[in-house]
């Protein structure tokens, strides 16, 4: 092998890439988790980050259950507009062009305020590199379906140029998919966005019932 090919990227940084599925409040470079332990804003701690088989779990619940309690629940809006702006920008400098970056509603009374946050750092990212990106706004299956069909009807008013999809995330065993087929149906036809829920990423069922409640 010589020197040069040793040296070159896993990965071509030239071929135009998109990337679909990123969950923007997890999306920390090792310089912001850093400065979150040593500001105590989490409960994970240094071990994490410098110790690779500390970040590998048995499975993606358990991933989920640690990573999100203790890192996103966290998370304030102008830590959200700088991890926004920084993923987006060091995605682009491997290639990217788009993203959609996704982020859930909880609490309606912040929920605007971390849209802001998050279209404040696309719009940086995009001046800065041209990247694209665009928003998923997801809801909590472990908050279940009533809680998904608030999220779906505060879209429909809320018009937000960057916010393109809903989505589903966490827990897929908490309950049936089917169950939030009313909450589907009104973020597509009545806030006009496209759908993407987490289907499958835990349980085969997902997606089978996906093809029921899809709209
Ligand atoms: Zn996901």
């Amino acid at each position: 092998m010589s020197p040069k090919s040793e040296k070159s990227h896993l990965v071509s940084y030239t071929l135009p890439k998109a990337d679909m599925h990123t969950h923007i409040s997890l999306a920390l470079s090792p310089e912001q988790l850093l400065k979150k332990i040593q500001l105590n804003r989490t409960t994970l701690d240094l071990d994490f980050l410098l110790h690779k088989p500390r970040r590998y779990y048995s499975n993606l619940w358990s991933f989920h259950a640690e990573t999100y309690e203790k890192l996103r629940g966290s998370v304030e809006a102008y830590e959200l507009a700088i991890v926004t702006q920084t993923y987006l920008e060091r995605i682009a400098k491997e290639g990217a062009i788009y993203a959609e970056i996704s982020n859930s509603f909880r609490d309606p009374a912040v929920f605007e305020m971390q849209m802001d946050a998050v279209v404040e750092g696309i719009k940086a990212a995009k001046e800065n590199t041209g990247i694209e990106a665009r928003i998923v706004v997801t809801s909590l299956r472990d908050y279940g379906s009533s809680k998904a069909e608030k999220a779906a009807k505060h879209l429909v008013g809320y018009k937000n140029p960057y916010v393109t999809g809903f989505g589903l995330v966490g827990y897929e065993r908490a309950d049936s998919l089917q169950e939030y087929k009313t909450a589907l149906n009104i973020a597509w036809h009545e806030a006009g966005l496209g759908i993407a829920p987490h289907v499958a990423e835990q349980d085969i069922v997902n997606a089978i019932d996906f093809f029921k409640c899809y709209p």
